[in-house]
């Protein structure tokens, strides 16, 4: 095991909520570490809606969800929180008054005075490729996230998908798999150009293999795997030998202007989604723009996997067929709430309840906030997550520097919080 890591406080979710309680941490003189389960800094902002516009940030008109991120990253530079990325927050245990021990699957082992549960939603689930018997190979041969590089040492390993995910793992972990391919079901990539640019050329230099197709079965025994067997669009199935499959299908999805065509279904004429957007979508409707149906899908068409069209029953019961390449059915993600759920926190429908003077729980030293709190009059939005933000931290100060006294300044007129920000 890993040689404890010791912190003031440590952040469990680098979300917008976690990220700029660094920053209210750090004007306090208090150090942070963050634990996230996904391989980069953002939650949902970077992992749901990066390219989505913001449009109520407090004095930002207008911020796409990795924009927010990269701002918030910059914002808390000068701090110099450690990130431990890839990794889940499994155990919170009480060691001291206060005090805490946090431990991660991938058996990191921390000492804090404070922690802070930012973790949203909860945990995000990867999606499950629709293959045969998957999850008998899932933990020992079939993973969804990289949490230890060297777990793929010496491996024959099979990397599915075409997004950044595959994409940057395959780079990284060429250079210590006994061989990796990727297989993506055509030579199209969503990645950033330069890494599909580096990924050819590897391929090219016969140092690892691409491999067009889908994934349609997978052999072994005992949770270990011997082949997957695979099917590509134009072709026969083939087999490809392998020990470890990676499958990355991300959560990312992108509409509107790219689509030939887009019809929005719904069971009935009144929507949950912001007024906004609704107006929005209807102004498109009026336009002949897109389509929109009332009713629910009772059958797909197609051949091959390949979609052509779906019969629609409407509220009027009338049957109606529309052709459609694609469907992309949202009815609510899949944020399990996860390990929160063991740290022996008080829980409200699977939410932290907190009080609202610091956004602490039932236990002294572990506070909540974002997404992941519940209080009378909660709002989720970036903007309340700020605030909890900021209470928190003038409360944490008192576990973590019990003898010293809290003076408020403001970042405009103190030239001590200056000179921690490096702007005096
Ligand atoms: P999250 O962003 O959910 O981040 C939590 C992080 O914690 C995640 O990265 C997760 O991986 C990590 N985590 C969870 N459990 C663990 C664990 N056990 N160990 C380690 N890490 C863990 N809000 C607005 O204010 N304005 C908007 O316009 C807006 N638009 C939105 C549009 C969409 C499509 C969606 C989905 C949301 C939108 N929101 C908007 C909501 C906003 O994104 C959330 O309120 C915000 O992301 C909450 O931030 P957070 O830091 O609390 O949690």
């Amino acid at each position: 095991m890993s040689e404890t890591i010791k912190t003031d406080v440590l952040i469990i979710g680098a979300g917008p909520c976690g990220l700029f309680a660094v920053f209210e941490l750090g004007l306090l003189d208090m150090k942070a570490h963050l634990i996230d389960i996904l391989d980069k800094a953002g939650g949902q902002c970077a992992e749901l809606y990066p390219e989505k516009p913001i449009y109520d940030i407090p004095g930002i008109p207008m911020v796409t969800g990795q924009g927010l991120t990269e701002a918030l990253m910059a914002q808390i530079k000068p701090f110099h929180p450690t990130f431990h990325l890839g990794e889940m927050v499994e155990r919170v245990e009480k060691i001291g008054n206060p005090g805490f021990r946090v431990t991660t699957d991938a058996g990191n082992v921390f000492e804090c005075k404070v922690v802070v549960i930012a973790a949203g939603g909860g945990s995000f689930q990867p999606k499950r490729p629709p293959v045969p018997g998957i999850e008998a190979y899932e933990g020992t041969s079939v993973h969804y996230a990289v949490r230890k590089m060297d777990v793929f040492r010496d491996k024959r390993l099979l990397i599915v998908g075409g997004g950044d995910s595959a994409l940057d793992w395959t780079l990284n972990l060429v250079p210590i798999a006994k061989r990796v391919t990727l297989m993506h079901r055509r030579d199209q990539f969503r990645a950033a150009p330069d890494s599909v640019n580096k990924m050819k050329a590897l391929v090219a230099e016969k140092k690892m293999d691409l491999a067009l197709g889908q994934v349609t079965g997978l052999e072994g025994a005992d949770g270990r795997l011997t082949a997957a067997l695979a099917k590509p669009d134009k072709g026969d199935p083939y087999r490809l030998e392998c020990d470890a499959m990676l499958p990355f299908f991300g959560l990312t999805m992108k509409l509107g202007p790219v689509a030939r065509r887009v019809t929005l279904l719904h069971r009935r004429d009144e929507f949950r989604a912001a007024p906004h957007s609704v107006e929005q979508m209807r102004a498109l409707v009026a336009a002949g723009k897109m389509g929109l149906k009332i009713g629910q899908v009772t059958e797909l068409k197609g051949e091959g996997g390949k979609l052509s069209g779906a019969t629609i029953k409407g509220s009027d019961n009338l049957i109606e067929n529309i052709a459609c390449d694609t469907i992309l059915p949202f009815f609510g993600l899949t944020m399990k709430l996860g390990p929160v759920a063991d740290w022996g926190i008080e829980l409200e429908h699977n939410l932290v309840p907190v009080e609202t003077s610091a956004f602490e729980t039932s236990v002294p030293g572990i506070f909540a906030i974002g997404d992941i709190n519940t209080y009378p009059g909660k709002l989720k939005l970036i903007l309340s997550g700020f605030h909890e933000a900021a209470l928190m931290a003038q409360k944490a100060y008192h576990y973590v520097f019990p003898e010293k006294r809290l003076v408020f300044q403001y970042t405009t007129s103190s030239t001590s919080l200056q000179k921690k920000l490096g702007v005096a």
